[in-house]
């Protein structure tokens, strides 16, 4: 018996006593080997010029023996010597060399990353008991068998075996309360695990398995029969001109259940400083969780055919979350090797996909605008926390993918739609949630009547992104209720003068100034902001327990041409009624503005108050 090399021994303790929730992937890592061991023997025999070896001879072939407990594998691969078993699996350094420092003990959460990359030959120790490896290599007349229990150490006698490769028996470990290993036994858990994992491995992966028919009798009669389990050629290593529509919209629905088509495909092929392929879909409807915590976005992750991530949030930002779909890079991702070098794989395939991402949407947005609305209209408010969470970061990326309402057009546009009509050198906005609501605000009103463009922004966030965007094309943004403070003030007369600074006065700090302008034509007065805090942001913030505390500082405009005016000019300054009425206009241009009022019920008295006179 020998004793494994000590890391290679701390690995396995780990697999063996693992609490790790996956033990699944253990097939993924047993299938995977067998092809790379095809592989090897399919490349020499090229290489070799070794006549009599096709592509169509080599497979792997899983066996269910639900009496003795056991589950082979076994492939006709390259196989390996006994020099060979002692060195792969009998150190971990040579299997891909996990660099862990001797006095640092391994966590569950390191076998998760492991687990998520590939933790390769060991991981059969998380199902099994005991392992015996079978193995006969290309061109040698003798066999080997190594076998462990894992815990005392390995073996390797000589064996028999009639032809070239390898076959991998485990026995698998007793039930416990939380692990039911009978479960790999089950051709249905297996057939499942194949097309979950390893579809794509490019050798049939054969199974017995069992049929049905109906006998002359016409009795069910139980029949076996070996199958291929996987479907080899992975739909995104095909060339696009050879799949049809059809072929991948079902592919979208089947592995990413959702049944409607997606929005749109892109299918990519890189080749460069990382070569991968990629297949993606934009989904037409946002998940039912999308906008929560609970969403979680990646896309598949493979390499070379296998899965080794079912969802690698690194590969998207959080702009481009709704996202689905999968990469399949060339090169080996294995986090054994070199671990800095594959985040910056992983990076260039992130910011490739990226660009692509917002390339395939603008062209969406140019060809097929019916279709990018709808598409906004399920992930718009995405694109644009994307925006305002990067801090204005993102800009550049997403600005041109959001859509705002135009208040002119009646219809979204874009951002560059409205510069491209817009004379002005701002693009104004209005915050509220529906076209009707902010139509007859004045100052609104004042910019249609002029000709201006105003967009509506109807979700809480677009006007915190629009602050970060902070200009577009040399155009400043401008909520319309901020026109008002930069205006200068209008010609009044010594008397207007005098009463608008005594309602500044009744109203203190609630206001920072009070203006007299002649522009609200009907209205009475109205509510604007200067400076950064908007009277929307003000709202927006309030919902947030601790934010509340954060104002926008108010402009009380006054119609200076008003009935109320004339009655305000009548009053006294000095009394009591002056000064409920200055309070009166005050809450009303609250509520018209949407904020709340301090002391509704007081205000209702006040006014009551003041009809009845
Ligand atoms: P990795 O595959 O990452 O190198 P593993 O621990 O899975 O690490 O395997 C260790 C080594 O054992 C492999 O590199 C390979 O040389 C050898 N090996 C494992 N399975 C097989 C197999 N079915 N046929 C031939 N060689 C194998």
């Amino acid at each position: 018996m020998k004793k494994f090399k000590t890391e290679s021994q701390r690995v396995l303790d780990l697999m063996i006593n693992s609490i790790y929730t996956n033990k699944e992937i253990f097939l993924r890592e047993l299938l995977s080997n067998c092809s790379d061991a095809i592989d090897k023997l399919y490349y020499k025999s090229l290489t070799d010029n070794i006549s009599g070896l096709t592509r169509n001879d080599f497979y792997i072939e899983i066996k269910l023996d639900k009496q003795n407990r056991t589950l082979t594998i076994s492939d006709n691969g390259i196989g390996m010597s006994a020099s060979e078993l002692e060195t792969n699996l009998g150190t971990i350094a040579k299997s891909g060399s996990l660099d862990f420092k001797a006095d640092e003990k391994l966590k569950e959460q390191d076998i998760n990353i492991i687990g998520q990359f590939g933790v390769g030959f060991y991981s059969a120790f998380m199902v099994a008991k005991k392992v015996e490896v079978l193995s006969k290599a290309y061109g040698a007349s003798e066999a080997s068998v190594w076998v462990s229990n894992g815990a005392s150490g390995y073996e390797i006698l000589p064996a028999t075996k009639e032809s070239n490769g390898t076959q991998i028996t485990l026995y698998l470990k007793e039930n416990t309360e939380s692990d039911n290993f009978d479960t790999y036994l089950e051709e249905y858990t297996i057939r499942n695990l194949v097309k979950k994992y390893s579809d794509y491995i490019r050798y049939p992966i054969k199974a017995e398995v069992t049929k049905y028919k109906q006998n002359e009798e016409k009795k069910q009669e139980e029949y076996k029969e070996t199958e291929v389990l996987n479907s080899m050629t992975p739909i995104w290593k095909k060339a696009k001109s050879e799949v049809k529509k059809e072929e991948y919209d079902a592919f979208y629905k089947e592995t990413f259940y959702d049944n409607e088509e997606p929005i749109k495909t892109i299918h990519m092929s890189v080749e460069g400083a990382v070569d991968f392929k990629a297949l993606l879909f934009i989904p037409k409807n946002a998940p039912y969780n999308y906008y929560s915590k609970n969403y979680e976005k990646g896309l598949k992750l493979y390499t070379n055919g296998v899965m080794i991530m079912e969802k690698c949030s690194d590969l998207l930002g959080d702009h481009f979350s709704f996202v689905k779909g999968l990469v399949d890079s060339e090169v080996t991702l294995n986090i054994s090797r070199e671990a800095v070098q594959q985040t910056r794989q992983i990076k260039a395939i992130a910011n490739s996909i990226e660009k692509k991402v917002k390339s395939e949407l603008l062209d969406l947005l140019k060809n097929d605008r019916a279709s990018y609305e709808e598409f906004f209209k399920a992930f718009g408010l995405q694109l644009k926390f994307g925006v305002y969470q990067s801090f204005g970061m993102n800009k550049e990326l997403l600005q041109d993918l959001l859509m705002f309402y135009s208040l002119k057009e009646e219809k979204l546009i874009t951002l560059k739609e409205y510069v491209e009509s817009a004379s002005g050198k701002n693009i104004y906005y209005v915050c509220g949630k529906t076209e009707s609501a902010v139509k007859n605000l004045p100052q609104a009103e004042n910019l249609l009547e002029s000709g201006a463009d105003v967009l509506l922004l109807s979700d809480d966030v677009d006007e915190f992104a629009l602050k970060f965007i902070g200009e577009y094309d040399k155009k400043q943004f401008k909520n319309v209720t901020d026109i008002a403070s930069e205006s200068v003030d209008e010609a009044v007369t010594e008397e207007d003068k005098a009463v608008i600074s005594a309602i500044k006065e009744v109203l203190g700090d609630k206001v920072t100034k009070v203006k007299g302008t002649t522009k609200l034509k009907n209205h009475a007065v109205c509510l604007s902001s200067e400076g950064e805090v908007s009277l929307e942001m003000e709202k927006v913030l309030s919902l947030n327990a601790s934010q509340n505390q954060v104002k926008a500082n108010k402009v009380l405009e006054v119609n200076l041409v008003h009935p109320l005016f004339a009655k305000l000019k009548n009053l006294e300054k000095s009394s009591e009624d002056f000064n409920k009425l200055c309070n009166v206009i005050y809450s009303q241009a609250l509520l018209i503005a949407g904020l709340q009022v301090d002391n509704l019920s007081e205000t209702v008295d006040t006014i009551f108050d003041l009809i009845s006179k």
